[in-house]
């Protein structure tokens, strides 16, 4: 349902949790932030209202990081529970994903991953993502832009519509997202990037805005900036635009 990432000199926690709470209004059942830190992913979820995950950050406070994603959930797949709220965080703990919109062959992915050894933890379309990200992973070659290349080879295997945005444990200052008939939008400021559902998720820290194509991945890196491609790996330019705060509002 509400989707923001966040890459910068600021404590995540903080960015995420004030993005999540400007997307309120879009309605939803249960939230999750997760962020990376010390090569570890650390996450926190919670069925209900944002104060209850509040409250979960007030007892058992995440690490402080300059990389975060949340998400307030619209249950499709799965009751409204703690555990099937996102992010949701692949078997090995490497990856951590939130996702909008529905997998539609999620059983089929799902199959193949219990067929490997994988143990899910959720009833989710979306915990296949994770899991299968960390798997692609693996079998990319190394470098940069690695796991925009697993994102790019995952998508093709999806059907239905979906907004997704991952981090990696080894690309600590890199988040990587993307969308089928469902929006994104990244927002740049002065040394920091935002990933939203909608511009409401980083209104107050910039104006400059770029939307994201059908069809297509945006790798965030805080050094390198935005690489934006297609699934096929054909490089795109994300369309420009200056959010008007007062339309926006
Ligand atoms: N289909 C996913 C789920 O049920 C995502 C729902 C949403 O868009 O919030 O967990």
């Amino acid at each position: 349902c509400g989707i923001v990432g966040y890459v910068g000199p600021q404590d995540a926690v903080g960015v995420v949790l004030e993005g999540l709470r400007r997307l309120e209004y879009r309605g939803y059942d249960s939230a999750g932030i997760a962020v990376v830190a010390d090569d570890v992913v650390s996450s926190a979820k919670k069925a209900g209202k944002l104060a209850n995950l509040e409250k979960v950050l007030a007892d058992r406070p995440l690490p402080e990081s300059t990389i975060g994603i949340g998400h307030t959930r619209w249950a499709t797949h799965g009751g409204p529970t703690d555990r099937n709220a996102h992010p949701h965080v692949s078997a090995d703990g490497s990856v951590a994903v939130i996702h909008n919109g529905i997998i539609e062959n999620f059983a089929a992915l799902r199959a193949e991953c219990e067929a490997a050894g994988v143990e899910f933890t959720s009833e989710t379309d979306t915990e296949v993502v994770a899991h299968l990200l960390a798997a692609v992973y693996e079998s990319t070659p190394a470098g940069e832009g690695r796991l925009a290349e697993a994102m790019r080879a995952v998508c093709q295997r999806l059907e239905g519509a979906f907004t997704l945005v991952a981090t990696h444990v080894a690309e600590p200052d890199t988040l990587v997202a993307a969308r089928r008939s469902s929006p994104l939008v990244v927002g740049i400021g002065d040394g920091e990037y935002f990933l939203g559902s909608d511009v409401a998720a980083f209104i107050g820290h910039t104006r400059q805005a770029r939307e994201l194509g059908q069809d297509q991945v945006v790798e965030i890196d805080r050094t390198r900036g935005l690489t934006v491609t297609g699934f096929d790996g054909t490089p795109a330019e994300p369309t420009a635009y200056t959010v008007d705060w007062d339309a926006a509002a």
